[in-house]
């Protein structure tokens, strides 16, 4: 996962130490030397994570938080505030700037690359949604989210907590604002998950069982793999931690609590949640019909080729990888000739289901029309396409598709032909039809499988 990152430091010795150690893990970084300088590079570079010394003449970095946060065309830049201070009124005070993280000073490697990693995966998928949100609304699709946050709205919060004393005192402390609800395990937990939350405030030591398994069963699960994760652990706890992050956890505090800490990062999480959320929903829901296909409600043609145009341009600028799938059902006039055509259309709409669920938040399908579909996937390589349409692939034979007309359903296989950005794509066209090349290729050589175009 390359990304650009902005280090600001007024020490130079600060700056080349941390831009060291990002260069070797082939980050982009750029530098700035204070904060106007800062604000001037984000707004003209557009990094993907800003590392934000506290500490600088002139401008203080809570200050060049604060004017990122209110500039709505850079306030999704997460900011992570690097400092030599460790109090938890710091922390606070950076919280109410609206940074979205800390390191402290001397820099732990560990911590460095697992909040850098966890916090570009966050800025992925929001970019992913504000490319389509901008999409739907050059193409005159109505009601789009306009990204205004409300920040005093209070959530709804699930604690797993199983020490009584904390329990209580997060209750006690968050009841003000947000709906409550808390449990003393994980196997309680996954029983009341059934409803919506905005947050799950987690224990990573639940006595029977681990806080980090939970943590991954809901990543796993269609309802909560968006919600906002946040994990309490012992400071020194490093090892927990990182795998914490690596599974996706959006922010963690240490024990004992600090009560105001835990307000800030709890408001933090649900302000953030929410915008993910509307921006979510306006996607689903309420992007117009001149957009999506009517039969499995999937993006049709004219909007893949606007979004698609869009992804090709970023990856022509910065060099992220893109790949496209075109994804053909085998032999379906066969199915709309034995079992007729309404059994045909449920499978089409099936099959859109499923491919929904299977793909990543960051990724897309289109339906290009009959039994084609289009699955656009941002920032993966050759070798990540072949390994998601693989398994595409086989889901699809694996569980027969419901027709009303056929007692034990239908088995229904697809063949895809996969294709990766590179100079000679000069419009989404040309991305597409080589991957329908590759397709062609795999329904001669017997249907059923992915072949990948050669590079
Ligand atoms: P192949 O394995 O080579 O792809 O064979 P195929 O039969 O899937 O491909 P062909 O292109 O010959 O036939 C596609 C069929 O898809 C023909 C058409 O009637 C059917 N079809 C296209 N759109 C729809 C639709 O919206 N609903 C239904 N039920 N059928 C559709
Ligand atoms: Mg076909
Ligand atoms: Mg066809």
């Amino acid at each position: 996962m390359s990304a650009r990152i902005l280090v600001v430091d007024d020490q130079p010795l600060n700056v080349k130490l941390l831009e060291a150690k990002l260069t070797a893990e082939y980050y982009d970084v750029v530098t700035a030397a204070d904060g106007l300088e800062a604000l001037e590079k984000t707004r003209d570079l557009q990094p993907d994570i800003v590392l934000l010394d506290v500490m600088m003449p002139g401008m203080d970095g809570y200050e060049v938080c604060a004017h990122l946060k209110d500039d709505p065309t850079l306030s999704h830049i997460p900011v992570v505030m690097v400092t030599a201070l460790d109090s938890a009124a710091d922390r606070i005070r950076g919280l109410e700037a609206g940074a979205d993280d800390f390191l402290t000073k001397p820099i732990n490697d560990v911590a460095l690359f697992a909040r850098v990693r966890s916090l570009l995966r966050m800025k992925l998928t929001l970019d992913e949604l504000r490319l389509r949100d901008n999409v739907s609304l050059q193409l005159g699709a109505s009601d789009t989210c306009a990204g205004g946050e409300d920040s005093q709205a209070g959530g709804r919060i699930l604690v797993v907590e199983n020490e009584p004393f904390d329990r209580k005192m997060i209750e006690s402390v968050l009841a003000e604002n947000n709906q409550i609800t808390s449990v003393g395990s994980s196997e309680e937990a996954l029983a009341a998950i059934s409803e919506p939350f905005d947050l799950v405030i987690v224990s990573v030591d639940l006595s029977e069982d681990d806080g980090l398994r939970f943590c991954s069963q809901l990543r796993s699960r269609d309802e909560t793999r968006h919600v906002s994760l946040l994990m309490l652990l012992e400071e020194s706890d490093d090892e927990h931690l990182t795998k914490g992050l690596d599974l996706g956890i959006n922010d963690y505090l240490y024990k004992p609590i600090d009560k105001n800490e835990l307000i800030a990062r709890a408001r933090n999480q649900i302000r953030h949640h929410s915008y993910q959320e509307r921006l979510r929903s306006t996607y689903h829901h309420s992007v117009s019909m001149a957009i999506t296909d009517s039969l499995t409600g999937l993006y049709n043609r004219r909007y893949l080729d606007s979004h698609l145009a869009a992804l090709l341009e970023r990856s022509k600028t910065d060099g992220r990888p893109l790949a496209a799938a075109v994804i053909d059902i085998d032999f379906f006039k066969a199915v709309n000739d034995t079992h007729g055509h309404a059994a045909g259309d449920q499978v089409l709409r099936e099959l859109a289901e499923r491919l929904g669920k299977l793909i990543r938040a960051s990724d897309l399908v289109a339906r290009l029309g009959g039994e084609e579909f289009v699955l656009v996937m941002p920032d993966t390589d050759m070798d990540t396409a072949r390994a998601i349409t693989a398994r595409l692939c086989r889901d699809i034979e694996a569980a027969p598709f419901a027709a009303s007309v056929v007692d034990d359903g239908l088995t229904v296989t697809a063949s895809i032909g996969v294709a990766v950005v590179d100079q000679r794509d000069h419009s989404p066209d040309d991305l597409i039809k080589r991957a329908d090349e590759a397709l062609y290729e795999a329904k001669n050589n017997g249907r059923n499988q992915v072949i990948a175009a050669v590079g």
